[in-house]
């Protein structure tokens, strides 16, 4: 069978390093490019951080294109304290990687997503893990590719549990309401993969320093930026027993969908300034429609889905 084409927009931070990762160890998909959001950190720190984690993982031939640099609402973006407290100031936990070899490409990220789509339609999956600004603008520029793509798996939102912004609003969302009520309300098939399901799927020391053991760059590497993430869940009194990895799972998710079982609902994003701010809610005009086009998740087999998360990446650290 053809191998799935996959594109990653990440805020490359601790979670999404783990999620680019995955990607490049599953068989069954072919990391065809990451786009860089602003979120964790700054749009250019993040694409660093992806080109060094790439280079990392021996795959220096997978193109990072620049996303958005700040929300299709304000024209600046600084990054939130909370977020150098989680993922460090450099956004992969202070580990030093070497400078990359390759650049940012030249094709904005807008223009990636839209020669991706019809290049490659229903074989195509993208995986937002940031701000979906980007993507939003692609769409904007090119509706046409909303009925193109196969299916676009987000980490972001919080249905059935509270956010961690407030008690709505889920980090990812709050940077970009608007550019997100814009992806959810197109023609788009979409996968919501929120806290949901990703603060029960936690990793500990002790899965880390399986990878250390390793002796391998990248195991070291990777254990020290995810335990510095465990250690500010702690410090900070987010989770006590571990920390969520919820970048890859959309990553899991978007090559199996069984990992989690879903809710089918029209949603919508509210980007008014007020108390539900951000939130991401069934839309009560479309209750009635049918083929709703978002499934949200609302449950995941994590012992099933942490098996092949540890196997992938060990794997994949293994040989670098
Ligand atoms: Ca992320």
């Amino acid at each position: 069978m053809a191998k799935k084409k996959m594109i990653l927009d990440l805020d490359t931070g601790v979670d999404d390093a783990l999620a680019i990762a995955y990607a490049l160890a599953a068989p069954e998909v072919d990391l065809i490019g990451i786009v860089s959001a602003f979120g964790n950190n700054r749009r250019d720190i993040c694409a660093q951080n992806s080109l060094k984690l790439l280079e990392l993982l021996g795959h220096p031939e997978v193109p990072v294109y620049n996303g958005a640099d700040h929300s299709c609402t304000t024209d600046h973006f600084d990054p939130e304290q909370v977020s150098l407290d989680i993922h460090g100031n450099n956004g992969i936990g202070e580990v030093e990687l070497p400078d990359p070899q390759r650049s940012v490409e030249e094709e904005s990220g807008v223009d990636f997503y839209i020669d991706a789509a019809h290049k490659y339609g229903k074989d195509l999956i993208i995986i937002p893990t940031g701000p979906m600004t980007t993507l939003a603008a692609a769409l904007k520029k090119d509706p046409e590719i909303a009925h193109l793509i196969g299916n676009v798996t987000f980490m972001g939102g919080a249905l059935t549990v509270e956010g961690n912004v407030s008690p709505v609003a889920e980090a990812n969302i709050h940077q970009d309401p608007k550019a997100c009520n814009e992806v959810l309300t197109s023609d788009l098939p979409l996968t919501m993969v929120g806290l949901d399901v990703t603060l029960r799927t936690l990793l500990t020391k002790k899965e880390t320093a399986k990878w250390r053991e390793l002796g391998t760059k990248a195991g070291k590497a990777y254990a020290d930026i995810t335990d510095f993430y465990i250690d500010a869940y702690y410090n900070l009194d987010i989770d006590k027993n571990g920390c969520a990895i919820h970048d890859p799972l959309a990553v899991g998710v978007g090559i199996d969908p069984s990992f989690v079982t879903t809710l089918s609902l029209f949603v919508k994003c509210v980007y008014e300034e007020g108390p539900y701010y951000a939130r991401i809610i069934g839309d009560n005009a479309k209750l009635n429609d049918p083929n709703p086009n978002v499934k949200v998740a609302i449950n995941v087999d994590k012992e099933r889905y942490l098996n092949v998360f540890m196997d992938l990446l060990t794997n994949l650290f293994k040989e670098h």
